[in-house]
């Protein structure tokens, strides 16, 4: 058995089975029984059935939100707007069966055109931090292509998974097109790498899992996808709206208590600005309210277990360079208050790895060139900002900045309609939008004579 905790009160929240490797073979073994029937789904039915699996989801939403807040430590306001983003990503990627368009190439002599064809059985290894949110982003498209799934949560995290395998009966969707296996990585996830029947992984986690699965996806040309780890960068200019670009800045970092793999957590700010910028960010940290995750004023939650809260605490040990200390309750449950670093070198320790808690670094700089050299030295590539007026600036920093995703003059990374993932390594192949359906299917392509 598993026992789940609830994070900010350390008490056992629910015991489920866990699954071993036997259960995870009987689980791809449904999967693939399941697939020829799914993917002989006629488009516009099986963007139906999603439909309606997100309109179960819908109704459920509330509960959802609460089991996530709860096992996940999340703040209920949060939980809510991210069981939001799961309904809207199937309803998305509901209409897909019906658009996976092929293409006709001009040759001689015949007819060449492309399809899109599903892989089969589809294994989806995510993380604690978003446990259903970076589940869904993965099961729907790959529903959509015709593929079937077998989902691993992680262990601290299984709950809200294991309802999505009952709703999707529930919803009508056939038995064995999205399996759940609730069980350890290094049994469940490493069969599921392993398994002969599996077509492709699609993982989200640490960079250095990611790296293991690469190595171990290659014994059978396993097509993988990879949603890493990041240390991104928060570029403040000194011609930015300070006061906006420092009131924005613990949210994007402290959010889900820094357990974000698009954490700004590197803030770079320009060196004239930075007495400024530090004063009003002061005030914006000050005000963060930490506490019960079931409030519906709380904006950052505990850490999501006692070694999280461990692994953190070393970044912030006697010698660091506190600036500001945020609040955090003194009562049973993995508190850690936020806390930013200041000023920190980027060769620092604090600014090289990605802590996965609520610790943010201030780095200055002093000008373009040196704002986007030291954004860029970094193994990572996932996420970032760039603050300022000068709207050329932004634009020329945007392209010279190795990341996936950025924003300007916001701290938005994450949307159901536009391509999500890293560069670096940060990951490998992208997520949402429509660019998340190539990681779903193979193209084929047919020539057919005329003469
Ligand atoms: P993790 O890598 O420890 O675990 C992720 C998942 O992999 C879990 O389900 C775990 O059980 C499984 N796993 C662990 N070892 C395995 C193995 N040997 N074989 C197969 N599966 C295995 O990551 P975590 O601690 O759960 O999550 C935090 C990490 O996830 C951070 O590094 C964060 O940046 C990253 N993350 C990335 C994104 C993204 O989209 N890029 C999103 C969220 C989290």
């Amino acid at each position: 058995m598993i026992s789940v905790l609830e994070p900010a009160t350390e008490q056992v929240l629910a015991e489920v089975p866990q699954a071993g490797v036997e259960e995870t073979d009987a689980a791809v073994a449904r999967a693939l029984a399941a697939f020829p029937a799914w993917r002989a789904v006629a488009p516009g039915e099986r963007a139906a059935q999603l439909r309606s699996l997100a309109d179960a989801l819908e109704e459920r939403r509330e509960e959802l939100a609460t089991l996530e807040a709860r096992n996940a430590g999340k703040p209920i306001a949060d939980a809510r707007g991210e069981m939001a983003m799961v309904v809207d990503t199937f309803r998305y990627y509901a209409g897909a069966p019906e658009r996976l368009l092929g293409e006709t190439i001009p040759v001689p002599g015949g007819v060449d055109m492309t399809f899109r064809e599903p892989l089969g059985v589809v294994g989806l290894i995510v993380p604690w931090n978003f446990p259903l949110t970076i589940a869904s982003w993965k099961v729907a498209p790959a529903l959509a292509a015709g593929n079937t799934v077998v989902l691993k949560p992680a262990e601290l995290t299984p709950l809200t998974a294991l309802e999505l395998e009952r709703i999707a009966l529930a919803a009508g969707l056939a038995e064995g097109v999205v399996n759940v296996v609730a069980g350890p990585g290094r049994v469940a996830g490493q069969r599921l790498i392993e398994h002969p029947d599996v077509a492709k992984i699609a993982f989200t986690g640490s960079t250095e899992v990611g790296r293991g699965i690469a190595q171990g996806a290659a014994g059978t040309i396993k097509r993988v996808t990879l949603e890493l780890g990041g240390k991104s960068a928060n570029v403040v200019f000194a011609d930015a709206d300070l006061e906006r670009a420092a009131a924005a800045a613990p949210l994007a970092v402290f959010g889900n208590a820094g357990q974000d793999c698009c954490a700004r957590s590197r803030i770079l700010v320009e060196r004239s600005a930075l007495d400024r910028f530090m004063a009003a960010l002061e005030v914006a940290v000050e005000g963060l309210r930490v506490g019960d995750p079931l409030d519906e004023s709380t904006q950052m939650g505990p850490l999501i277990s006692a070694g999280q809260r461990e692994s953190v605490a070393a970044y912030v040990d006697g010698d660091a360079p506190v600036a500001i200390r945020g609040s955090a309750p003194e009562r049973p449950g993995f508190w850690f208050p936020p806390t930013v670093l200041c000023p920190v070198s980027n060769d620092d320790r604090a600014a090289r790895e990605e802590i996965f808690g609520p610790v943010a670094s201030v780095i200055p700089f002093v000008d373009e060139a040196d704002a986007v050299r030291l954004a860029n030295d970094t193994i990572y590539g996932l996420s970032g900002s760039i603050w300022t007026r000068d709207g050329a600036k932004a634009l020329r920093v945007a392209r010279a900045l190795e990341t996936g995703v950025l924003s300007v003059n916001s701290n938005t990374s994450v949307r159901v309609g536009t391509p999500f993932g890293g560069f670096k390594q940060s990951g490998v192949g992208r997520e949402l939008g429509p660019h998340a359906l190539d990681a779903y299917t193979e193209v084929k392509n047919v020539f057919y004579a005329t003469e």
